[in-house]
C-alpha cells in the first residue's frame, strides 16, 4: 500500500502548497476546508456542520450591531500585577503578550451600540486575551457597563467565552464573581433586560457568576458550558463521560 500513501502525501503537500493563507479556512469540528469569503457570508458558521468559529468581539459586533454605531467604555483599563505572580513566566510579561497578539487591552470589549435601531450596552469576551480569564479588569469592565445600561435605562447584551478565574490574581479574580453578580443583579432591580449569549467556551467562574444569570441565556451550539471542565471531572469521578458531555 506505499504507493497509495506516497499519493496521499502527494495529495496534502498539494494542498498545502496551492492554499494561500486566508482564502480558506478549515473547520475545526469537521474537517472540511471552507472557503474564507463564504464563511464571513454565512457569519462565521460552517455551511457543512454548522460548527460555530470562534470569532473576535469586532466580529460579533460587525454581526449583532448596526454598523458605525458602537461606542467604546473604558478601553484603557488595563490589568496590574498586586500580587506579584509569577509562574513559568511574569503576569505582566503574559498580559503585554496577550495585549499585543489581540491589540486590546483586556481580555472583554464593552460600550453600547444599536442592535435594529436600539441602544443597548454590551460585553463581549475575547478567548484569545489569556483564555477570557476573568480577572479585575475584566469584572470591572463588566459591572460598570451593567450600570451604563441601568443609567441609560437600555437592555444589556453580554457574550461570553471563557476558562474562567485568572489565576495569577487569584482572591481578587474570585471577587469578580460576586462584583458582576451584585451589578446584573441590579439590573433585575431596574427591571432591564439582562441577554446571556454563552459561546465556547463558558466555564469556571463566569459561568457560576453573570454568565448564568441571564433573563435570556442563549447559547452557540455544541459550545463547551459547564463550571469545572471535562478533563477534571473524568479524572475526579474515574469514569469515561458521555459524548457531547457539557456541549
Ligand atoms: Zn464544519
Amino acid at each position: 500500500m506505499n504507493w497509495l500513501k506516497r499519493a496521499r502525501k502527494g495529495i496534502r503537500t498539494w494542498r498545502r502548497k496551492s492554499i494561500p493563507e486566508g482564502l480558506w479556512k478549515k473547520c475545526p469540528s469537521c474537517g472540511e476546508i471552507v472557503y474564507s469569503e463564504n464563511l464571513q457570508k454565512n457569519l462565521s458558521v460552517c455551511s457543512n456542520c454548522g460548527n460555530h468559529f470562534r470569532i473576535s468581539p469586532d466580529r460579533y459586533l460587525e454581526i449583532l450591531f448596526d454598523r458605525g454605531s458602537f461606542e467604546e467604555s473604558d478601553p484603557d483599563l488595563s490589568s496590574s500585577d498586586p500580587l506579584k505572580f509569577k509562574d513559568s513566566k511574569k503576569y505582566p510579561g503574559r498580559i503585554k503578550n496577550a495585549q499585543k497578539k489581540t491589540s486590546r487591552k483586556s481580555a472583554v470589549l464593552t460600550g453600547t451600540a444599536e442592535l435594529d435601531g436600539n441602544r443597548v450596552a454590551l460585553a463581549i469576551m475575547d478567548f484569545s486575551f489569556l483564555g477570557g480569564s476573568m480577572g479585575s479588569v475584566v469584572g470591572e469592565k463588566i459591572a460598570r457597563i451593567a450600570r451604563k445600561a441601568i443609567e441609560q435605562r437600555i437592555p444589556f447584551l453580554m457574550v461570553s467565552a471563557s476558562g474562567g478565574a485568572r489565576m495569577q490574581e487569584s482572591i481578587l479574580s474570585l471577587m469578580q464573581m460576586a462584583k458582576t453578580s451584585a451589578a446584573v443583579n441590579l439590573l433585575e432591580k431596574s427591571k432591564l433586560p439582562f441577554i446571556s449569549i454563552l459561546t465556547n467556551p463558558t466555564t469556571g467562574g463566569v459561568a457560576a457568576s453573570f454568565a448564568f444569570q441571564g433573563d435570556i441565556i442563549i447559547a452557540e451550539p455544541r459550545a463547551l458550558i459547564g463550571f469545572a471542565g471535562p478533563r477534571v471531572i473524568k479524572e475526579t469521578v474515574g469514569e469515561e463521560l458521555p459524548e457531547g458531555f457539557q456541549r
